[in-house]
């Protein structure tokens, strides 16, 4: 199926990434979406019925081929697994409601999405069979730019892109932290998913402040200080009288998110993007020390990113033109091109920001300390044309350091072994170089162990380090599918033993992911699901979560 295939199984305003898998066998036809736990055909074709009569037939999607874009992601799993029984897309609000409560009255569960663009994590796919996705991409309002306090509103069909187009149009000087993949999604689902960015407002829910929440009852709140009539703090204060609750309806099911407030950052009068190269690869340690320092004086105030070459290989092409044998490349290998292409075998980028002055006295002081690591070289725009390796790199990481996304990258990942598919692995680590050392060559020698390729990279903030798995492998094949899946398990194991645990799983290792969590922690999370959701109808399965 092409691109535009896919585009025609929909009404023009229901949007799909062309990038996403057409099937796992390239020769199989989509499987018949299983129906709602427990439900009988016949009560099914009612409940569509009146589906259809509150959304219109034409945002009720059943067929098997749409129903596969939904639940076709890149996962390891065998299509028909994890799979949706139709998908239904609200309009509003008033629609929303009405699907909800509909659902409630015959006990459909519903995993709600954004875009469904969370791509290593399973894209749109629920974590149990049978459920409706509840796509909520045709709720795209900006319903509120406030550039005097430097915030926005919105409903969780907006993109990435209409948020910076409004901005532009408005001329209001101001950023939104972006994902890598940025331009395909939307903040909604990725603050909900604690997703992270490049600028200093990368830690993205902690950008949230204040929501709207609708529960499968029908009640429809607003957290904080937005819930008191004529609130002028809704969005600027995110404490208030009683408990802090936004933090509940991320990563969880309790609820429904139907608008978010985030924080935009000014847009400064100078960025210094620069590019930190080390050539030896046990210099690691010590450069995350020292970047510890300076993030935590607030001398850096990027997210800073950083990889060792033969874990970014696929930069370079697909597999295929780099490595003629089955398996991973060898690291003799990966070390000649490395060589023959002059680049480091560690790559790091960060950014300063703020008034000239300040980030030219700032810019010393990160020198100053980044030069006493030995083997290290300072890029920034002055000196890149010494580096002709860097050049691309460093112009993505640089605009995503300025708030603006690099969509290719989900491409280069992916493209990485034909039909590829991918799951992201993704562990917290502290901020200590020698823990991070070591967790990077115990990681690499699982997937080696596995027979997959590395391809892994580090977002480093003052305190914590997330570490970026990619297990890339060919869709088609059964075997590798195995590999990964066990892969996945070696990784989580291990990297429980240390200590470092994983913050986002994808659906299908949710279960696998939760059970590394205290049972005491997992039976509250039970027990606010019990209260807040009785019926168990919202994203069964979510975060390894039920009623
Ligand atoms: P993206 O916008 O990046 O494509 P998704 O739509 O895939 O993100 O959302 C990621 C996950 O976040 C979903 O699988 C779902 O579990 C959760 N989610 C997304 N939007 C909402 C929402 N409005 N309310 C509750 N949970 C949501």
């Amino acid at each position: 199926m092409t691109a535009e295939d896919k585009q025609n199984l929909f009404p023009s305003d229901i949007s799909f990434n062309p990038l996403l898998p057409t099937a796992s066998d390239p020769d199989s036809s989509s499987p018949r979406p299983p129906l709602p736990p427990g439900m009988l055909p016949r009560d099914f074709e009612i409940f569509i019925k009146h589906l259809k009569e509150i959304l219109g037939p034409d945002y009720v999607f059943r067929t098997d081929d749409q129903v596969a874009e939904y639940s076709r992601p890149f996962l390891h799993s065998p299509d028909g697994e994890c799979w949706a029984s139709a998908a239904a897309a609200p309009a509003d609000l008033e629609q929303l409601r009405k699907v909800v409560a509909l659902c409630q009255e015959h006990r459909v569960p519903v995993w709600p999405i954004s875009h469904g663009r969370n791509f290593g994590y399973g894209s749109a796919r629920p974590a149990t069979s049978g459920q409706i996705i509840l796509d909520l991409q045709r709720m795209n309002r900006i319903l509120e730019i406030n550039t005097q306090l430097g915030y926005i509103v919105c409903e969780p069909g907006v993109m990435y892109s209409d948020i910076k187009q409004h901005l532009s149009n408005q001329d209001a000087p101001f950023w939104i932290s972006l994902p890598d993949l940025g331009p395909l999604t939307g903040p909604v689902g990725n603050a909900l998913e604690h997703g992270v960015g490049y600028t200093p407002y990368g830690d993205h829910f902690l950008s949230t402040c204040g929501m709207e929440v609708l529960l499968s009852d029908g009640t429809l709140f607003r957290t904080g200080t937005g819930s008191v009539s004529e609130s002028q703090t809704a969005h600027v204060y995110k404490w208030s009288l009683g408990p802090y609750l936004d933090g509940l309806f991320t990563q969880s099911n309790f609820g429904i998110v139907t608008k978010l407030g985030i924080w935009l950052m000014p847009e400064p009068e100078q960025t210094l993007p620069f590019a930190a190269l080390l050539w030896q690869d046990d210099a690691i340690a010590e450069y995350i020390d020292a970047t510890r320092e300076l993030l935590m004086k607030n001398l850096i105030q990027s997210t800073v990113t950083l990889g060792q070459f033969r874990c970014n290989l696929n930069q370079l092409g697909p597999r295929r033109h780099l490595w003629k044998e089955a398996g991973p490349v060898s690291d003799e290998r990966a070390e000649r091109i490395r060589e023959h292409i002059g680049a480091p075998v560690w790559t790091s980028f960060g950014a300063l920001y703020g008034n000239s002055n300040v980030v030219s006295e700032q810019w010393k002081l990160v020198k100053e300390r980044l030069n006493a690591i030995p083997n290290l070289e300072l890029v920034t725009a002055d000196n890149l044309d010494s580096y002709p390796y860097l050049g691309t790199l460093f112009e993505h990481r640089s605009s995503s350091m300025r708030g603006d996304g690099y969509s290719e990258l989900l491409e280069e990942t992916v493209g990485w072994r034909e039909n590829g598919g991918i799951v992201w692995f993704s562990p917290v680590l502290p901020t200590i170089g020698n823990q991070i050392q070591k967790e990077h060559e115990l990681a690499k020698r699982i997937i080696l162990d596995h027979d997959l390729d590395p391809m892994t990279g580090y977002i480093v903030r003052e305190r914590y380090v997330h570490h970026l798995i990619s297990l890339v492998f060919d869709r088609t094949s059964s075997d590798e599918r195995t590999r990964v899946q066990r892969c996945y398990k070696a990784l989580l194991e291990a990297h429980i033993q240390l200590g470092y645990p994983v913050y986002r799983a994808p659906v299908t290792m949710m279960d696998m992911v939760a059970e590394t969590y205290d049972p005491h922690l997992r039976k509250i999370w039970s027990r606010i699901k019990n209260a807040l959701d009785p019926s168990g109808i919202i994203a069964p399965g979510k975060s390894g979560i039920d009623a």
